[in-house]
Parts: C-alpha cells; sequence; structure tokens
C-alpha cells in the first residue's frame, strides 16, 4: 500500500518541534547564525505602494571591502545561508566583489537573491557571472522574482509603468535557458490590499512556469520604513481584504504540496485571528541576523531595531549578548502579531489546531460518505 505523505506530515511537523533546534529557541539559548539575510542597498528603481524604500532617497550600496572583514569575525562561522536582496540589486555598483565578500563564510551552501525585475539585461549578465563562481565553489543559487499580480494589477503596485513585459521576458528566459543563470527560480508575490482581489488571475498567468510560487502579506517592516503605515497596503486593514486574503491562504493550505501546508495554515489562522496568534517559531528572535547596506546589525528586519554598528571594534561589544537579550525582548513584543518567516518550527498550539484541520476534514469526508451509502 503507497503511503500518503500528506497524511505523514503532521508527523514531520511534529519531529521538527522536537529538535534541538527548536529546544534551544525554547530555552531562549542564542546560537551563532546559521542565516544572514541582506539588504545590500538602498537603492530601488521601483516605487511598490507595500515599501517606502525608495522615498528616503538614501543611495547606499553595501562596501564590500569592510564586509568581507566583518565576515572574517569566527561570529559568522557557521553561516550556511545568506539573503541577499534590496533595494535592487541590479542598482549595485560593485554586485560582483560583494559576492566575492560572501564566500570568506567557511560554511556558505547557498546564495538566495530578490530581484524586482525591472532591469532584464543587467539581472542576466550579473546572474551569470555570480552562476559561474557558484558553480566553482559547489554553492547553490537561488533567484527570486517579485511579481504582484498579473499585468496591470503588477504595474499598479510598482507604481511604474509597461514594466510587466519585462518581468515577463525574465520569467521566459529563465523557463528556457535556466541554466545559464540560477540553480532555481521561485516567484514571490506580495499580498496587499491592492491584488488580494486578482490573486487567482495571477495563479493562471504563474502555471506558465515551472516555477515555485510563494505567497505572502505584505507586513509592517521596520528596515523598508513601513512599520507605521500599514492601512495603505496592509489587508488586515480593510475587512473586505482581510476576508478575501483569509480565504485565499484556507484554499491554499488544502490545495497545496505538504511542504507548504503549515505556512499557509500559519497565515490563514493569523488572518482569522485578525492579526494575532503566530503558529510558528523564528529563527531570528535567538540565531540568525540581519546586516543591512550600512554594515549595522539587526535580529530581524521585521521589528529590530539596530544592533548596532558592526565594524570590528565594535564587534566584540555586540557580541558579548548584553544588547541581543535587551533587543530580544523588545523584538518579542511584536513576534504574535508578525507573519514574517513561516517556513520555520510550528508551536505545539499549532501543531494541535492543523492536526485537528485534517481529522475534521477525514470526518466529514466519512459522513459524506455514509449519507451516500445510506
Ligand atoms: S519592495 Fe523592493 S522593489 Fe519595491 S520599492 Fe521596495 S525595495 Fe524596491
Ligand atoms: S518580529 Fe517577526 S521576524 Fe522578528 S523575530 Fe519576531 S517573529 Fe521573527
Amino acid at each position: 500500500m503507497k503511503l500518503d505523505k500528506n497524511k505523514l506530515y503532521p508527523l514531520a511537523l511534529l519531529r521538527n518541534f522536537l529538535s534541538k533546534e527548536n529546544l534551544l529557541n525554547v530555552l531562549h539559548i542564542r546560537r551563532k547564525p546559521r542565516t544572514l539575510q541582506m539588504p545590500i542597498t538602498s537603492k530601488c528603481n521601483s516605487k511598490c505602494v507595500t515599501c517606502n524604500v525608495w522615498m528616503y532617497h538614501e543611495n547606499v550600496d553595501i562596501d564590500p571591502i569592510k564586509l568581507k572583514t566583518l565576515l572574517k569575525n569566527p561570529f559568522f562561522s557557521k553561516v550556511r545561508s545568506v539573503g541577499v536582496n534590496g533595494g535592487e540589486l541590479t542598482l549595485v555598483k560593485n554586485f560582483a566583489d560583494v559576492i566575492d565578500a560572501l564566500f570568506v563564510l567557511p560554511k556558505l551552501k547557498s546564495l538566495y537573491l530578490i530581484s524586482n525585475g525591472l532591469l532584464p539585461d543587467k539581472l542576466f549578465t550579473l546572474l551569470k557571472e555570480t552562476k559561474q563562481k557558484c558553480d566553482e565553489k559547489g554553492i547553490f543559487l537561488n533567484i527570486c522574482i517579485s511579481v504582484d499580480g498579473y499585468a496591470a494589477v503588477h504595474e499598479s503596485i510598482r507604481g511604474i509603468p509597461n514594466c510587466f513585459p519585462k518581468t515577463k521576458r525574465i520569467l521566459d528566459e529563465f523557463k528556457n535557458n535556466l541554466e545559464l543563470y540560477a540553480h532555481g527560480v521561485t516567484v514571490g508575490c506580495t499580498i496587499s490590499q491592492k491584488n488580494v482581489a486578482y490573486l487567482r488571475q495571477a495563479e493562471e498567468f504563474f502555471r506558465n512556469y515551472p516555477f515555485y510560487v510563494q505567497y505572502h502579506l505584505a507586513v509592517p517592516n521596520k528596515r523598508i520604513h513601513t512599520f507605521d503605515c500599514a492601512e495603505r497596503y496592509n489587508v488586515l486593514n480593510d475587512e473586505y481584504s482581510r476576508m478575501l486574503a483569509e480565504e485565499f491562504f484556507y484554499a491554499k493550505f488544502w490545495e497545496s504540496k505538504w511542504t507548504d501546508r503549515y505556512a499557509y495554515f500559519c497565515q490563514y489562522y493569523y488572518l482569522k485571528n485578525k492579526g494575532h496568534g503566530r503558529l510558528c517559531g523564528c529563527q531570528y528572535k535567538y540565531r540568525d541576523v540581519t546586516i543591512d547596506e550600512n554594515l549595522k546589525m539587526y535580529l530581524c528586519a521585521t521589528a529590530s531595531d539596530e544592533l548596532g554598528d558592526t565594524n570590528v571594534e565594535k564587534i566584540s561589544d555586540i557580541l558579548s549578548g548584553k544588547r541581543f537579550c535587551k533587543l530580544e525582548k523588545s523584538v518579542c513584543q511584536n513576534c504574535d502579531t508578525c507573519i514574517h518567516y513561516v517556513y520555520s518550527t510550528p508551536t505545539i498550539k499549532g501543531w494541535i489546531l492543523f492536526v485537528k484541520e485534517f481529522v475534521k476534514d477525514i470526518f466529514d469526508r466519512s459522513y459524506k460518505f455514509g449519507r451516500v451509502i445510506k
């Protein structure tokens, strides 16, 4: 008899819950980071309604020489994965040098880049060079293209007329010649008041491509200066949008691959509870960190204030732990209302609710089946 993976998935979640990593989180024990999030520039050529980076005109790129020196610090000796984003990375002058700086990380295994897809030719050149380097070093390279809707919906969110054909050109090229550019492609679709009513249309478009699509909610985020202006984009600030998003994630919870189901269930539950009740952990509380284009360190990008300037003289002070503890406490006050990084370990309450939803379905089906037999 063939085992149904969907039915075994709750056990995989339970195993995660009982893992050593999760136990250390529960005990609030800070470890060296395994993942770095790195917004490497504040430059951007888009004007997204879900982000205010472009309004600040800061125009700063990360300094690759200082970055290299910083990453040699033993604090980063266990980093396996780096997320490189912005702003927009095709606007970074010394992009190749920034990537070279990351290669000093002794355990680096994967790079995840995010682009808004507005400069296709620049992106293709930059990816070809980066892929060659990653191939030589055995590092997995993933590129994520942000697509927030089909055609006019995408353009109205970006605030850039006629930009959709450029993004489509990138997806078409990746579909035909991926081996030139990366080892993996994902599409990131950020859900806001502006596109929540058009998500099925976007899904139809995404079906033309073999890429994994990750749907996530636009949330208040200190790094992109949207922590205090959520009414403009957040679905929680408009009841109709909230209900549409809740329905969308509930459908996704049932339709998706078993590896995505818990993440969608978390988002559905969060929306149902009007923006409360995080059902998963977060590695940014006690392990991973964010480093921005000014080489300042944060716990997470969402709710953390800066931990300090990470120049080499100060890093030992930062790593002594005192400032971490203070920040952890202030960041954790926001975790219950945060729905970032949902691909994480379930909480015990989350696991029970998730299993309950499955069991309810089995009973519902048996009940209907019984009625048909009668
Ligand atoms: S979300 Fe990304 S692409 Fe859009 S304005 Fe912000 S940094 Fe630029
Ligand atoms: S506020 Fe959100 S992203 Fe930050 S540590 Fe808490 S759960 Fe993680």
